[in-house]
């Protein structure tokens, strides 16, 4: 088990969020530096979950709430995934940097009591730059199709 952490942000649209899947990004900053920008109201900004590069994680919202992670947004032709989505992001560059074996592992972690209590399927995980392509290019391509094969090995396609 990875340790987890929680620092609740306090960006938050009041609401429930509809938890119908997950829009993974990369966070650019470091860790902390991702924690200590969530945690100022002025930056707007929350994901569900960040993950360091040696597992780590840390909890930024609850899973019932309306994080401010994708912003405009797309997925299957509904507008606003902030609203029925989580995010969770992986600190670093994933254009730097691939993504460690700890944390595909966390991450898998994260995933797991949430599948079936929330019934997601691969359909419904998806990255940032898929839900808003002109504007976002998190995750790096080859870094999602390892988030991605990495979920269809473990809960099935
Ligand atoms: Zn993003």
């Amino acid at each position: 088990m990875f340790k987890e952490l929680e620092s609740l942000s306090p960006n938050i649209t009041p609401g429930r969020n509809e938890r119908l899947g997950v829009v993974f990004h990369h966070s650019i900053l470091s860790f902390g530096e991702t924690i200590a920008t969530m945690s100022k109201r002025e930056n707007i900004v929350s994901y569900h979950c960040l993950i360091d590069a040696d597992g780590t994680r840390c909890q930024l919202a609850l899973d019932d709430t309306i994080a401010h992670h994708a912003g405009v947004s797309v997925f299957k032709g509904r507008e606003g995934c902030n609203r029925f989505m989580l995010g969770c992001s992986f600190a670093g560059d994933t254009y730097k940097e691939p993504l460690t074996d700890a944390q595909l592992k966390s991450m898998l972690e994260w995933l797991e009591p949430r599948w079936t209590r929330y019934g997601w399927s691969i359909e419904w995980m998806t990255d940032h730059r898929t839900v808003a392509p002109d504007r976002k290019d998190d995750l790096k391509p080859e870094e999602w199709s390892r988030v991605h094969a990495a979920i269809a090995k473990r809960f099935g396609a």
